[in-house]
């Protein structure tokens, strides 16, 4: 499999990455996950979007179009022939050595990009039995919206959830759910699906957006507004959603049963939804 590097496509072991890179030093660095079905990247302009608004908010000044960098990753797409899979890809300030906090002047920097693609099966079997959450302190800062590859808050919230055999960590912020540790996260109370609102608490999933756009468009009562880890606990139905999970329905909360402990209907319906419109961007 061949990766990128800066604009070119090349064997993954002729990168070399400075140890003064400001992503490898400090985190300073974006990056985004898109998943391709039938070889093609299902709302890729979605998340190139994201990668520049992020881009915006931490001054780091993208060394490419909107267009460029589209062509740049299907490139790699076509290159390492995937047809279910994912695209991995970053940008860091680059190296701005000698090593100092403050953003170097973007004239004397140059902004280090790398992709790689995985071949990824949906996995039919976890989505349709669902899998179990714990729920923790939301302990990140206050920029979620940015979606840096300063990932270690996220990282010390999945561990404990892989510490007692959980799947997932579904975070709160002063008794309000916020989002998972790499997937946001909905509750279904008497047939109305909530979620936490977009804003600097939570990343605007992609997958947020469209599971919004089909629940509003089958007609589903959708409220994008903060509810608390009590309501959580009460739902009728629970699941989280990335560009990688999908619709994936949880069962169990801290050990104990979501509703009566199956996938309920709203979830296995918003499954559904979810697969059409793939299909429609995508092909069968
Ligand atoms: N929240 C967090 C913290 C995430 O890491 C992710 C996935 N990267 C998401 C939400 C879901 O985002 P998306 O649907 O764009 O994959």
């Amino acid at each position: 499999m061949k990766v990128i590097w800066n604009k070119e496509i090349v064997d993954r072991a002729s990168v070399k990455i400075d140890l003064e890179d400001r992503g490898y030093q400090f985190g300073d660095g974006l990056y985004e996950v898109i998943r391709a079905y039938n070889g093609t990247l299902f709302t890729i302009d979605e998340h190139i979007d994201r990668m520049f608004r992020g881009a915006d908010k931490i001054d780091l000044k993208m060394p490419f179009t909107k267009e460029e960098l589209k062509q740049l990753i299907i490139s790699l797409i076509k290159e390492n022939q995937i047809d279910t899979g994912n695209i991995y890809f970053q940008l860091t300030r680059g190296n701005g050595s000698p090593r100092n906090h403050a953003y170097p002047d973007p004239e004397k920097v140059t902004p280090v990009f790398t992709a790689s693609t995985t071949v990824v099966p949906r996995d039919a079997v976890l989505m349709s039995k669902g899998v179990a959450a714990i729920t923790i302190p939301d302990m990140r800062w206050l920029h979620c919206d940015i979606k840096s590859i300063s990932l270690l808050g996220n990282v010390m919230a999945k561990h404990e959830a892989h510490k007692v055999g959980a799947f997932e960590a579904i975070q709160h912020r002063d008794g309000i759910v916020t989002e998972a540790s790499s997937s946001n996260s909905w509750m279904i109370k008497d047939d109305v699906i909530y979620t936490h609102p977009d804003g600097n608490l939570i990343l605007a999933g992609i997958t947020k957006l469209v599971i919004l756009k089909i629940a509003r468009e089958a007609g589903l009562k959708v409220k994008e507004e903060p509810y608390t880890l009590e309501q959580l606990k009460q739902a009728d139905e629970v699941f989280i959603s990335s560009t990688t999970l999908e619709v994936m329905p949880v069962v169990t909360l801290d050990g104990a049963s979501v509703g009566d402990g199956k996938v309920g209907p709203i979830v296995t319906k918003l499954q559904e939804l979810y697969a059409q419109e793939v299909t429609r961007v995508c092909g069968e």
